[in-house]
């Protein structure tokens, strides 16, 4: 009889990294998922650990669909913007279609009862299991034999005498497991999504206030830069470093829109600036004249800027600078 399947939801932190270990550990083959939300660090190391562990990876984004669950919430939100058991729901009902691709028997997890206000109560866990359609076959290796045993137990493909009773948030534990399973690279703690920092929550409330339509573009640009209002409507984003400065100007030119136009020193070093919204010619001074705050390096007598807009001639205009108290950032 060949080895029992499974598809794991893989983040690369140190709790699936057990979890995918645990279910090698009695002979079950492992495919891990890794799934990017726009909100989740792209630095993860999960391709790294998954060579490390002899998985394969498959790394899938969310649709469009995911800032539905941001906007919205069915199960509401954690001490940020965090919609973890909405997003945990989304994230396993993509496994289970994986799962179902791949002829697996079981999605498992690196959840562990207790750990997570938020989304990893026993009751959270139970929803989750039921709202993706995985009743029966999601099994969390680290906390299984707290919760009752799935169909892969009950059959005999998974020993449930091997698995484990974690509980809480304590990490020692885990990291000792680590150890005696001889994982040597102990992944760090961050969840690295964030939706669930205190600090991103503003902007994010401000654009499903202001922008009930927004779509997974405009969240994709919470993540960047300095932002600031003009009016309820249209919002210009200033880039803080090299690196950002770059990331709009190729998002500019990735959307390709005609409410967005794209704001450029012209004859002085600063940063650029991405106007969005429903008035941006009207904005577009503006936009330059919050540029002029970013930089030491204009004359502002004779400061210029250069506009691009898609379909439309550039412009280039002197900018005056604005009042400190003119702006307001949005975080
Ligand atoms: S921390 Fe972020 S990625 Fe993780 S479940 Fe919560 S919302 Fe989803």
């Amino acid at each position: 009889m060949s080895n029992p399947r499974a598809v794991a939801l893989y983040s690369g932190g140190l709790d699936s990294t057990l979890a995918i270990r645990v279910m090698q550990e009695q002979g079950v083959t492992v495919e891990a998922v890794n799934i990017r939300t726009t909100f989740r660090c792209c630095k993860s190391p999960a391709a790294q650990l998954a060579a490390e562990l002899g998985v394969r990876l498959t790394v899938l984004s969310v649709a469009d669909e995911y800032v539905n669950l941001i906007r919205k919430p069915s199960y509401g939100y954690g001490k940020g913007m965090n919609p973890c058991v909405d997003c945990r729901i989304y994230m396993a009902t993509m496994a289970r279609k994986f799962m179902q691709e791949v002829g697996a028997c079981v999605v498992i997890t690196g959840e562990i009862l207790g750990q997570r206000p938020m989304s990893q109560k026993r009751c959270d866990l139970a929803i989750i299991e039921r709202q993706s359609g995985l009743s029966g076959r999601l099994l969390r290796p680290l906390c299984a034999k707290l919760l009752p045993p799935t169909i892969p137990e009950r059959d005999g493909l998974v020993d449930r005498e091997r698995l484990y009773a974690f509980h809480g948030r304590g990490r020692k534990p885990l990291v000792n497991l680590a150890r005696q399973l001889g994982i040597r690279r102990i992944p760090p703690p961050s969840t690295g999504c964030s939706l669930t920092e205190i600090t991103f929550a503003p902007r994010v409330r401000d654009l499903i206030e202001c922008q009930p339509d927004a779509g997974r573009a405009d969240f994709e640009l919470l993540s960047v830069g300095r932002h600031f209002r003009f009016d309820r409507q249209t919002k210009i984003v200033v880039g803080r470093n090299e690196e950002e400065n770059a990331w709009i100007e190729l998002y500019f030119a990735r959307e390709n829109r005609d409410d967005m136009i794209l704001v450029r020193p012209e004859n002085f070093v600063g940063p650029v600036g991405l106007v969005r919204g429903l008035r941006v010619h009207e904005a577009s001074r503006w936009a330059g004249a919050v540029l002029l705050q970013y930089t030491r390096q204009a004359d502002p007598a004779n400061a210029a800027v250069r506009v691009l807009q898609v379909n439309q001639p550039e412009q280039v205009f002197q900018v005056q600078p604005l009042a400190f108290d003119e702006t307001v950032e949005t975080l």
